[in-house]
């Protein structure tokens, strides 16, 4: 028995690691999910050298992509979410997989920050209009794709859409980056979903509580974990914690993989590359690390074609 009332099993021991937190309110009518993302966007925000609007986009993006990738269940599983929009920002690619590993890159980088007030960025101005898609390879014959257009482009909206529309699982999803001096400080999120036989009861009562709910980064900044987040939002005495796994920055890349790519390229163009006696350097999108092919592992390559 452990009796901390706030007790989840599978978080870090250290509770200010990153982590996400899965509990059951209102009876089980109730799914409630919360995650610490603060370690994960900074390190991703690092790798892709983001301005303060890329980054605050970047790190409700991934959070987004985290909280929904919740139903993948074996070693295999991934999940690509793409965001595609009209503003400067171009787009962010995240790929999420098993164990709440993920990597995502920015289309564009280094943007202007717009601010709605002080410390308050404009998030839609630098996603404009577009949409969103989430792909999810789950072992199934072929991988299940959905998309929607961005109704708001704050991303949290527009994952609440997506969720309604694409999925038919009415949410609740609250994302929050906090940005001082261009570096993140905290990132987090809150995904709320209704579960067979919620009713209109479970749907006011959340709606009521949604509205007066503070930020999720000004309660990161108060100390409070996934689990306490949680516990604030539902005010339920009976909320109960099933879950809890770290959540980190993971880039699976490998010059195996970037092999594929080439060969993806066929063999006419990878003998002019050999030809040309210099070999190539290909970058992983994803973390920016370079693998650099001699001309003798491309005619390798040109083999197994
Ligand atoms: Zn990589």
């Amino acid at each position: 028995m452990n009796d901390n009332p706030y007790y989840v099993p599978g978080i870090p021991e250290d509770e200010t690691k990153d982590h996400i937190v899965i509990a059951e309110g209102l009876g089980g009518l109730v799914k409630c999910i919360a995650i610490n993302t603060t370690e994960t966007i900074r390190n991703i925000c690092d790798i892709h050298k983001t301005s303060s609007s890329a980054s605050c986009a970047l790190g409700r993006f991934v959070t987004g992509s985290l909280l929904i990738s919740e139903s993948m269940k074996r070693p295999t599983d991934k999940q690509t979410t793409i965001l595609r929009g009209s503003g400067p920002l171009g787009g962010i690619t995240c790929v999420t997989e098993y164990g709440y590993k993920v990597r995502a890159y920015p289309l564009e980088n280094d943007i202007p920050t717009e601010y709605y007030r002080p410390g308050k960025v404009n998030v839609s101005a630098a996603v404009g209009e577009g949409t969103l898609t989430v792909i999810r390879d789950i072992g199934l014959k072929e991988p299940y794709v959905g998309s929607t257009e961005l109704i708001s482009g704050e991303i949290a909206e527009d994952f609440t859409y997506y969720l309604a529309k694409s999925e038919q699982t009415p949410s609740i999803v609250s994302l929050g980056v906090l940005i001082e001096k261009g570096e993140v400080t905290h990132s987090g999120g809150l995904m709320i979903q209704l579960l067979p036989g919620a009713g209109e009861k479970e749907i006011s009562y959340l709606e009521a509580r949604a509205k007066e709910f503070p930020e999720i980064s000004f309660l990161q900044q108060e100390g409070f974990t996934p689990a306490k987040i949680l516990d604030l939002f539902m005010g339920d005495p009976d909320l109960k914690y099933l879950s809890g796994s770290p959540v980190s920055f993971e880039c699976t890349c490998s010059k195996y993989r970037m092999s594929e790519g080439l060969i993806a390229l066929g063999r006419k163009e990878l003998e002019e590359l050999v030809k040309d006696g210099e070999g190539i350097d290909t970058q992983c999108h994803f973390c920016n690390k370079s693998y650099h092919f001699t001309p003798e592992d491309i005619e390798e390559l040109i083999r197994s074609c």
